[in-house]
């Protein structure tokens, strides 16, 4: 059973460190093209394999991601 996952991210949070994008082992993340109300660019998840994991989140020093796993 390949595990999979499903991320959530608080874009108003995100101050586009990219702490994330670097610490997804999947490289699932990247930072958009969109802004959010504080004028940073927050991070998305721009194709499919999120394994759950929950490194983004672990990483994120704003708590700007939250993770849920798939059960399948
Ligand atoms: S939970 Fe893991 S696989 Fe999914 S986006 Fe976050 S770091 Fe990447
Ligand atoms: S680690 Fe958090 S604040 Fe940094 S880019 Fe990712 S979601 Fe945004």
């Amino acid at each position: 059973m390949a595990k999979k996952g499903r991320i959530e991210v608080f874009e108003q949070f995100c101050k586009s460190c990219g702490l994330c994008v670097t610490a997804c082992p999947v490289k699932v993340l990247r930072i958009s093209e969109k802004t959010n109300a504080k004028g940073y660019r927050p991070v998305e998840q721009f194709k499919e394999g999120c394994v759950g994991c929950g490194m983004c989140a672990m990483t994120c020093p704003d708590a700007a991601i939250e993770v849920f796993r798939i059960e399948e």
